[in-house]
């Protein structure tokens, strides 16, 4: 899956709707996580105000980033922890692969975390030859695989039980099962050799405390509490918007993560980690990194409306959520991030260029900001977003036409808006318009509709063919309502002189 690239996202989405497989999969979890998160979100009769007290408070961390981040960072070094900054994916995968070498480390354990996956840093890692292995189950399947996650929390959520079986029996020798059980323990088998092996455990972030420089991650499956315990050395990166101002803070936000991510009051495990161990006797590592990374964080921070999408706390709700992943999944986007949020990240990660189509894969039906626990207006960010495309295509055409010269697509649409201004702003043109119209029709009308336009027609009215491409249009009717109104006013005055 690795070939698919934003850029080719039409093409992606093509094929994934010809995937029945795919699809089946698609709607079974989304509609079962959609139907968990309801019914955990009515389970809460606060829960609007939650969302609102969650959003404010990430809304005062976005406008006071740099002090928190300092609090954060003093609380954090106070305590044990080291801190590297990380403008960028390289800077972030140099700090970690350094670290490692350092070390003298071979073998790392790693837990779910969509930063890393942000900046692949499993690749470079694997380039200075040190073996990763994934301890989330999920991403394990896809790392065995060879692919990338599909869904932020459900990194494997378009396989099937058959295909999982089947990846099982052709990477890892065992017997053919479709047994879950069975399928579970082999995993955690490897997994639990692979703990005791590793040098060092790389972790993501779910919240960092500016209060205590505390770190926590939530999960499900105890991964994440063997890899940022067992190793001596635990490494975590964490993107800078992830900070919450104070610890009770965490009261709002795990109500409202579990719940929105799987429906569930609360995961399972929750990491709670400040700094590193004070005894030897402790449990726990060594020595704690946290790499703190921008990757183009600053400058969504720096304009207003697309700050809000640095409020995300990553729960895939409205992934679950959103009319178009239902019917494509995850990898059709070419990116880490998919979905409405990943539509919305991306270009600002990547650059609209690269990622140009993304914002247009929405209906903008709002289905992901009714779901979103952090109320970020998504639908918002994608007319911004798509406002922002148009007017970028718009500067090239006027810089390819020339200062001056032939006419843009742009002064073109000025131009016609003006003329149906005027054209409407007076009933006796817009009759005259409406009869030449009907002449005009009859060149096209095939069956009573206007299909598919002539090349001919289309060349002369490009709007027109570009319209009646993809469907019919209805024809000017024969006569029209004003007509239609004077005959029915002619017919009662003759009646009623007849009377
Ligand atoms: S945008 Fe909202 S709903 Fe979507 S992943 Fe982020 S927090 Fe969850």
């Amino acid at each position: 899956m690795s070939h698919l690239t934003t850029e080719t996202f039409d093409a992606n989405a093509r094929a994934a709707l010809a995937d029945v497989q795919l699809r089946g999969a698609l709607r079974n979890a989304t509609s079962l996580f959609g139907t968990r998160r309801l019914a955990a979100a009515n389970g809460l009769p606060n829960w609007q105000d939650l969302r609102t007290e969650a959003r404010a408070i990430k809304d005062e961390v976005l406008l006071n980033l740099d002090k928190y981040l300092e609090q954060f960072v003093a609380n954090a070094e106070s305590r044990g922890a080291q801190v590297h900054w990380a403008r960028d994916a390289a800077e972030a995968n140099e700090i970690v692969c350094r670290l490692a070498n350092e070390r003298g480390a071979r073998k790392i354990v790693k837990s779910k975390s969509m930063v890393t996956e942000e900046i692949h840093l499993n690749v470079a890692l694997e380039k200075q030859g040190l073996e990763v292995i994934e301890t989330d189950l999920g991403e394990y399947i896809i790392q065995l695989a060879g692919e990338a996650p599909s869904h932020i929390i459900v990194p494997a959520i378009h396989k099937t039980k058959k295909q999982i079986a089947e990846l099982f029996t052709a990477k890892l020798g065992i017997e053919p099962t479709d047994d879950v059980d069975r399928l579970t323990s082999v995993a955690r088998g490897v997994l639990r050799q692979r703990f005791a092996a590793a040098d060092i455990g790389i972790s993501g972030v779910n919240f960092g405390i500016a209060e205590t420089g505390t770190i926590l991650i939530l999960e499900n499956e105890g991964n994440v509490r063997l890899t940022t315990s067992l190793p001596k050395v635990h490494i975590a990166v964490m993107g800078i918007e992830k900070i919450l101002p104070r610890f009770a803070d965490l009261d709002v936000f795990l109500k409202l993560l579990p719940r929105s991510g799987t429906g569930q009051q609360l995961t399972t495990y929750q990491s709670i980690i400040t700094g590193t161990k004070r005894r030897q006797t402790d449990e726990g590592p060594q020595e704690l990194h946290l790499v703190l990374l921008d990757n183009g964080r600053s400058r969504m921070l720096a304009h207003p409306v697309t700050r809000q999408a640095l409020a995300c706390i990553r729960c895939g709700a409205c992934l679950n959520a959103c009319p178009v992943y239902q019917q494509i999944g995850g990898h059709a986007y070419g990116s880490v991030y998919p979905g409405p949020i990943g539509a919305v990240i991306t270009p600002q990660l990547i650059g609209l260029g690269k990622a140009a189509q993304l914002p247009y894969a929405s209906s903008l039906c709002g289905a992901c900001r009714e779901v979103c626990p952090v109320k970020i207006d998504i639908p918002e960010l994608l007319l911004h977003l798509r406002a922002e495309i148009t007017e970028g295509q718009d500067r090239t055409q006027e810089q390819a036409a020339g200062a001056g010269s032939g006419i843009t697509k742009h002064r073109m649409e000025r131009v016609a808006f003006k003329l149906f201004a005027f054209v409407m702003g007076s009933p006796r043109l817009y009759e005259w318009n409406a009869k030449a119209g009907r002449l005009f029709q009859r060149l096209v009308i095939r069956d009573g509709r206007i299909g598919k336009v002539s090349r001919i027609v289309s060349r002369l009215a490009p709007p027109l063919g570009a319209w009646t491409s993809d469907r019919d249009m209805r024809p000017i009717a024969q006569r029209s309502f004003r007509e239609l109104w004077r005959d029915g006013l002619a017919d009662d005055r003759k009646c009623a002189s007849k009377q």
